[in-house]
């Protein structure tokens, strides 16, 4: 059973881990903050995908493009023509509707009125601004509504200096922006996030099967960041519901608290956006494979996946509510690689001769592992605001470690204490953390 969806909320908000954009002018809708331990978990998600899908392979590279470019590309693309949705207004309550994401199209779920919504319109979702100090139609360019196409573009800058052969993919993470017409569920739809997409380029008679090994790959990826299985699934797209230039497409969908909803999209786009940019822009994006004579243009697969929904989900997901001796307990079981600090440094009093070894400690762990020190309110109290924010070890510096040279380590999700060593301390954490 997922977590309780204001229960998540409140804890973002309360602990630091998100913030309403523009909060002191009364917020500004469906934009988000993330505060201090917020950061350091979707940091942890980018940095394992990063390491995934780059670091710990040769076939893939990564790439870091411009959020503006050529409006070309966007005509090139089809998201000038073709990247909208259907919207319709309530005219008795004049709220704006996605038509397709409505359980009942005839009726609108703000007032509850039936029948009474507008012709659907197709509405462009990129934002538009203009490129330099003249305000017109000429100079007017879009923020990137995906991160994909910077990858397109680059395809052959790419190829020809890091002198890739196929197959190979080039991985990029980054901001895009989209107008959506219902922004919500929190940070699970909002106007500005964060992608992770990655291309890769193979030989057309590959892709069917290099498609299975990504949906695969992508789907092992959640379940080995420590996701609960029953929470996951992969569920094909239906004919009708592909995108045109689509051969396949697998979704990854998590069990939010409002249902099944979209994590990622594992597509096999075929030559589709080659093509189109090789036609708009004159340029030749085909492949000369010499070792079979054959130039061809190559296919596409593409797992894209949002930085920024998935951070939710995966704080959805660690969120547990647990009774130990007749007390409550909150405890964030996030995957030690995701958690926001690894090790919290806790005096047992605030007697300075306490807090100066506490700082010691501190110190010898820091570079190593996000490292916090807590020193205020009882140390119950402590490991309880630890718990809520996942941390897996905290270390407790009482009076015998004064005499003794050693300090208590408390396992987060065990709530097993070792006593070690300050000079040890370092190889037992190692043995455990990442
Ligand atoms: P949806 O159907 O939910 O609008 P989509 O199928 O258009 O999404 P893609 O274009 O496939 O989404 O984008 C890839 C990923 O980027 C999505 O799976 C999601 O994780 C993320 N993403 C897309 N739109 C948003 C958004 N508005 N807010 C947050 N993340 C998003």
């Amino acid at each position: 059973m997922p977590a309780d969806f204001d229960t998540i909320v409140n804890l973002a908000k309360r602990r630091g881990f998100v913030f309403q954009s523009s909060e002191i002018y009364g917020g500004l809708r469906s934009a988000y903050d993330y505060g201090p331990l917020g950061v350091e978990v979707l940091r942890n998600v980018k940095d394992e995908w990063w390491r995934s899908m780059v670091r710990l392979r040769d076939d893939v590279v990564g790439l870091d493009s411009a959020i503006l470019q050529s409006p070309e590309v966007w005509v090139a693309s089809g998201h000038v023509s073709s990247f909208s949705d259907p919207l319709v207004e309530c005219r008795e309550c004049n709220a704006r509707h996605r038509l397709d994401k409505l359980t009942n199209p005839d009726q609108c779920p703000t007032c509850g009125n039936s029948d009474t919504f507008t012709e659907p319109k197709e509405f462009n979702l990129m934002f538009k601004t203009h490129m330099g100090p003249v305000e017109s139609e000429d100079n007017q360019v879009y923020l990137r509504p995906e991160t994909a196409q910077g990858i397109f573009i680059n395809f052959e800058n790419v190829r020809r200096t890091a002198r890739m052969k196929l197959p190979f993919g080039i991985a990029q993470i980054g901001k895009s922006f989209r107008n959506e017409i219902t922004p919500g569920q929190f940070v699970f739809r909002t106007r500005e996030f964060e992608q992770m997409e990655m291309e890769y380029f193979c030989h057309p008679n590959d892709a069917a099967e290099k498609f299975q090994e990504w949906v695969d790959l992508r789907h092992e990826w959640y379940l080995d960041l420590g996701m609960n299985p029953d929470n996951l699934r992969l569920r094909a797209h239906e004919d009708d519901e592909l995108a045109h230039y689509a051969a396949g497409t697998y979704d990854v969908e998590y069990l939010f608290p409002w249902g099944w909803d979209e994590l990622e999209g594992i597509a096999n786009r075929t030559d589709f956006d080659l093509k189109a940019h090789m036609e708009r822009s004159g340029e030749d994006l085909s492949y000369f494979d010499q070792e079979a004579d054959e130039r061809f243009v190559p296919y596409v697969i593409e797992p894209a996946a949002g930085a920024t929904r998935t951070t939710f989900a995966f704080l959805i997901d660690a969120y547990t509510e647990e009774e130990v001796d007749g007390e409550q307990r909150i405890v964030l079981k996030l995957d030690p690689r995701l958690a926001p600090v690894k090790v919290a440094v806790l005096p047992l009093s605030k007697k300075p001769d306490l807090v100066e070894t506490t700082q010691k400690v501190a110190r010898a762990v820091r570079g190593r592992w996000a490292t916090e020190i807590d020193i205020t309110q009882s140390i119950g109290r402590r490991y309880r605001r630890q718990d809520e924010i996942g941390t897996p070890y905290c270390v407790t510096v009482d009076f015998d470690s004064l005499d003794d040279d050693q300090v208590t380590v408390r396992d987060r999700d065990t709530m097993a204490q070792d006593r070690v060593p300050i000079e040890n301390l370092e190889t037992y954490l190692a043995e455990r953390l990442p």
